[in-house]
């Protein structure tokens, strides 16, 4: 009856590639064709923030130039897919046209790759959007991809409001290096009821996409300035300058 039951949900309500809506198996994602527009971030990489690297470097320990300059504050980072175009649409589509249940699908291939060291943490958390973003959105798709998450790891700390963003700043892609620095300083906070509750943690930080890590920076800064004893960043895509 249960497998009857599953069938006829399965042809009533069929699993679509969420690019481009063709019926897939529903352990997947994307269909074949789309599949292959996905760009993975795979070693070689930096071992903090995760940028690819052409070719296989020969010491344990290889970090990006900019991590060599100035180390972020965030331990290590955990990407799954490069920023293209194809990604783009996608997370438009979890962040503005309201399809929450990508943030499902997303949390589905995030587990997969967390699963294994998810037991090290003690706090999972999201970035924060600023209040009048967010009533205007209307929800944070960094805490829908916690919450989805958290269906996994039902027994893991989380608040949503852990950390609060004090300043309502502009979205980071429409300025200039400098003025991106400027713009998140101290934008920021530990939400002073959890303030207990960040000494000697190792928290996971989570976002949707990481442009040019300044947010996840700044978030992560604030963290350890708390005295957080780790910090771990995961995003479900990252951009790749300069490639
Ligand atoms: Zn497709
Ligand atoms: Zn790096």
């Amino acid at each position: 009856m249960k497998n009857f039951l599953r069938k006829l949900v399965e042809v009533f309500f069929p699993s679509h590639c969420l690019y481009c809506e063709k019926i897939i198996n529903k352990d997947s994602l994307f269909c074949g064709d789309c599949w292959l527009k996905l760009q993975f971030i795979t070693d070689p990489k930096c071992k903090i923030c995760s940028y690819p690297f052409e070719i296989e470097i020969s010491h344990m320990s290889p970090l990006c130039s900019k991590c060599l300059i100035k180390k972020p504050s965030y331990d290590k980072s955990i990407v799954i897919f490069r920023y293209n175009p194809f990604i783009k649409k996608i997370i438009g589509d979890l962040k503005y046209r309201d399809k929450n249940f990508l943030a499902k699908k997303f949390a589905k291939i995030l587990h997969e790759k967390i699963r294994s060291e998810i037991a090290t943490y003690d706090l999972i958390v999201a970035v924060p959007l600023h209040q009048k973003r967010l009533r205007k959105r209307k929800f944070n798709q960094a805490v829908l991809l916690c919450r989805e998450l958290l269906k996994f790891f039902p027994k893991k700390n989380f608040y949503p409001d852990f950390l609060i963003r004090v300043k309502n700043t502009k979205p980071q892609v429409e300025l200039r290096k400098k003025e991106r620095e400027k713009n998140l300083k101290r934008a920021f906070l530990v939400n002073k009821k959890y303030r207990d509750e960040v000494m000697g943690k190792k928290i996971l930080l989570v976002d949707d996409v990481m442009t040019t890590g300044a947010t996840l920076e700044n978030c992560a800064k604030e963290l350890k300035r708390r005295g957080a004893k780790e910090v771990v960043s995961l995003v479900v895509a990252k951009t790749v300058f300069g490639k």
